[in-house]
């Protein structure tokens, strides 16, 4: 049983044609013409291998292949998806890699009549960017039973557009539910976004976990004052204060290993060339895939940077702003992922990943588990975002594999 690469990157190029950009990208945000359009491009291939696509209320596409167990325990289905909405002017792999996928594995069991004993589905979630409309992973946030129909058709765009206006104009919205049906496991191949991969020469890795974040906002308050007149030993000098704190959370990463520590915004005021900054804000971003270790992080940039404020003689705030936890996918669904990559030859990579996938909102309600394809230069959410034909095959037979053993195929 063999996936059909040609095929998978034949897909992939069609799918790429629709919301095509003149300049090699490719755009289709959430709630268009165009992500309808790439919605019923995989509705169409469904429809083709004799599955029938079935849409939620907010616009999530699946299609289950019924396993032969009907009545035992074993009706859960082994959900395998990703998504199709991308960010403005994307490449075409991101999210669409990992439908096409499934769709393949679906093909491949239909073609060759092989009987699970779990059903094994599809899925395509609506909404996984966010760029157009927050929050982004909606529709495995609306699965999970985080957030209810009323409130998703009332969320407005960044056009003022609400999400419900634009599932009727669009008649995107169907009457089908997922949430139905027991969930064995969710699988999402996906690109990885990053270089790991590419530095250790390997196609795929298994996802073991998804690196957990906080932020904090950290407001100084300093003394304004002549940049001519007043003697250094006298500033309360905010801009200095915050050049120290970004260099403290670089430090930092330095001290504990995997942590990722960035200073994105500073703000200072009044920003005048001859006047010290009186007042700053900045912006800290920490992110670990260990949550104790995450929160411990955080808590020791709060104590240094408050007793730097200190030696500063500077009035310091630091407020959290957002978290999201750190996930560890389930290890039956990792085994099953390691497994088939070993069996495949494919070597035993696991990593962590540094952005949100639908994944990590399924993981908290069902075994979940995520595959790695290599991406050339760790580029994404960009045109040149690229995943060679051989390394797309090669994380669409992995997920294969995994979801063979995670359905049972019956021999
Ligand atoms: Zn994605």
């Amino acid at each position: 049983m063999h996936i059909d690469s040609e095929r998978l990157n034949r897909g992939l190029a069609e799918l790429a044609r629709i919301g095509a950009r003149p300049d090699g990208g490719v755009q289709r945000l959430a709630f268009t013409q165009e992500d309808l359009a790439g919605r019923e491009y995989v509705a169409g291939r469904l429809r083709g291998i004799g599955l029938e696509p079935q849409v939620d209320a907010i616009g999530n596409l699946f299609a289950i292949r019924p396993g032969i167990e009907r009545e035992s325990g074993r009706t859960g289905v082994v959900l395998l998806g990703s998504h199709t909405d991308t960010v403005g002017n994307a490449g075409r792999y991101d999210g669409s890699l990992g439908v096409l996928s499934a769709l393949e594995v679906l093909e491949v069991l239909q073609e060759g009549g092989i009987q699970t004993r779990h059903p094994v589905g599809l899925v395509s979630f609506v909404n996984e960017e966010g760029v157009r409309f927050m929050p982004d992973m909606m529709g495995s946030l609306y699965l999970r039973g985080d957030l209810d129909l009323d409130e998703v058709r009332s969320i407005t765009g960044t056009d003022g557009v609400p999400i419900g206006g634009e599932l009727d104009r669009l008649r995107m919205a169907g009457t089908d539910s997922l949430g139905d049906h027991p969930i064995r496991a969710f699988l999402e191949v996906h690109i990885e976004q990053g270089p790991e991969l590419e530095r250790q020469g390997a196609a795929v890795g298994a996802v073991t976990g998804v690196q957990g974040l906080n932020w904090m906002e950290v407001s100084l308050d300093g003394r304004a004052n002549h940049a001519g007149t007043t003697p250094m030993q006298d500033r309360k000098d905010c801009g200095l204060l915050a050049a120290e704190i970004i260099r403290e959370v670089r430090a930092l990463t330095g001290e504990i290993s995997g942590l990722r520590g960035t200073v994105g915004r500073v703000s200072l005021k009044p920003n005048l060339i001859n006047v010290i900054p009186g007042r700053a804000t900045l912006t800290v971003d920490l992110r670990h895939p260990h949550q104790p270790t995450l929160e411990s992080s955080s808590r020791e940039i709060r104590g240094r940077v408050v007793r730097i404020a200190r030696e500063h003689g500077i009035e310091i705030q630091v407020r959290d702003t957002a978290s999201a936890p750190a996930v560890d996918f389930d290890p039956e669904v990792v085994t099953a992922i390691t497994d088939s990559m070993a069996a495949l030859g494919l070597g035993d990579r696991r990593l962590v990943s540094g952005a949100g996938h639908d994944a990590q909102i399924m993981a908290s309600a069902h075994p979940s588990g995520m595959i790695f394809v290599r991406s050339r230069d760790g580029v994404s959410h960009n045109p040149a975002e690229y995943s060679s034909p051989e390394d797309c095959a090669a994380g669409a037979a992995v997920l294969l594999g995994a979801a063979l053993r995670l359905a049972e195929l019956v021999d």
